[in-house]
């Protein structure tokens, strides 16, 4: 029996391993579920696969979990040293699936022990790559890509050689705006926003795939997990979200990877490597299909990918100062604060301040130094939203 942990349990990307696992139930052994604040869900998910521990984050929820578990047999916790406890209960695999900066400290505690981990938050690539990959190696563990595009990647270099590799394109849908007039993008609504065309996903990252940052976080996480030149790698807008990535090899041969747009082929794949098993996506018909599309992005339209650039040329703290001004945008857009173009303003504005005040270039990179600079990024977002704010 593998024992296997699923952090942020409770969100897209928890339910659909939740739905491989039920799919096989006899084949794991649950050790620990976490969830931000839906309670019941957690408790459903954590008895019906009876999970050692159950821990949602928001403390104030910790009554209604322990009752909910009463007489399971699940022990109920909460808060954030109960999700760092969680992470470090020995598992074989545990999937990372928090969203945002909250994923990175419950991640690399995971990853002390040594085990697999399925990193499916990205953001903890983002603002602390270097940390991430060298904590898996001194600890020998292991970092498989759950995010489409990387999982497409990874596989597309089975057995290849990474110096043979020229470029690395990884598509984009366009999200819900790639047709919207572009003057009237900035009074686009939440709920418009979350609507992608052909993902279902967590809100935060449906609007992030309307605005590409979530692209824009895909670059900087391709560069930190195959440690290849920010110059090498690309984006190319796929309507059809069918591509997934593409990798260009020095013979000018490109390796596509193309598959339905259901995140179980990708979870997946990382449940089960290095063996590939029969999962339950759709099998594609191309003749139904017909065509696939691409476009190159229009730099007006999303101008986070501009900024990823920046980030990738900066290296350093910069990544997760774009990050945590990123986060703190997207809840400003949310909360109705500010207009759809606003956010990616608000994290240039931001970057600008903190590149000339707060040296994101040349900080040492500790979890510390990581955290310190994500506070300050928000504080500094939370100004330039003041200044933008309609
Ligand atoms: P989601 O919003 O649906 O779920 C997020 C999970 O994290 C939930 O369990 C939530 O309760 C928990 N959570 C949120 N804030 C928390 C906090 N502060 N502390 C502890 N737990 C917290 O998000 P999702 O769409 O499942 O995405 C999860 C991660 O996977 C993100 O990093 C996202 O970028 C990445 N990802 C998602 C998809 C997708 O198809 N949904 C695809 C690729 C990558
Ligand atoms: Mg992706």
């Amino acid at each position: 029996m593998r024992r296997i942990s699923i952090l942020g349990a409770t969100g897209s990307i928890g339910q659909s391993t939740i739905d491989l696992i039920k799919r096989d139930r006899d084949a794991y052994d649950v050790v620990a579920l976490t969830g931000g604040r839906n309670v019941a869900q957690l408790a459903n998910d954590a008895i019906a696969l009876q999970a050692e521990v159950a821990v949602i984050s928001d403390e104030s929820q910790y009554g209604a979990l322990r009752d909910a578990l009463a007489g399971s047999g699940v022990v109920a916790a909460s808060g954030a040293r109960a999700l760092q406890e969680a992470a470090s209960r020995p598992a074989d695999w545990i999937m990372s699936a928090i969203v945002g900066a909250a994923g990175l400290p419950p991640g690399l505690e995971a990853l002390k022990h040594g085990t697999t981990l399925a990193l499916a938050n990205k953001e903890s690539l983002v603002t602390a790559g270097p940390i991430l990959m060298q904590r898996a190696a001194d600890h020998g563990a292991r970092v498989l890509p759950v995010d489409s595009e990387h999982s497409g990647i990874f596989q597309a270099l089975i057995g290849e050689d990474i110096a043979t590799v020229e470029r690395i394109i990884i598509t984009a849908s366009g999200g819900a705006f790639r047709d919207h007039p572009l003057d009237r993008l900035n009074d686009v609504t939440v709920a418009q926003a979350s609507c992608h065309p052909n993902w279902d996903m967590g809100q935060r990252i449906t609007i992030d795939s309307a605005s590409m940052f979530n692209k824009a976080l895909e670059l900087v996480e391709t560069k930190e997990f195959f440690g290849v030149r920010s110059d090498q790698i690309e984006t190319i807008v796929h309507p059809e979200s069918l591509i997934h990535a593409l990798v260009g090899f020095n013979d000018g041969a490109l390796m596509a990877h193309v598959g339905p747009p259901d995140m179980r082929h990708a979870i997946g794949y990382a449940l089960h490597w290095p063996d590939r098993r029969a999962l339950p996506v759709d099998r594609l018909d191309l003749a139904q299909i017909g065509q696939l599309n691409f476009r190159a992005p229009d730099p007006a339209r999303y101008p986070a990918l501009a900024l990823a650039r920046r980030v990738m040329e900066e290296g350093g703290l910069a990544g997760a100062a774009f990050n945590a001004a990123k986060e703190r945008a997207l809840d400003a857009f949310i909360a109705g604060e500010i207009g759809f173009m606003d956010m990616a303003r608000v994290v240039c504005v931001t970057l600008d301040k903190m590149s000339a005040r707060d040296g994101l270039q040349n900080a040492t990179m500790t979890l510390d130094t990581v955290l310190d600079i994500d506070r300050l990024a928000r504080i500094r977002a939370g100004e330039a939203i003041k200044m933008t704010g309609h």
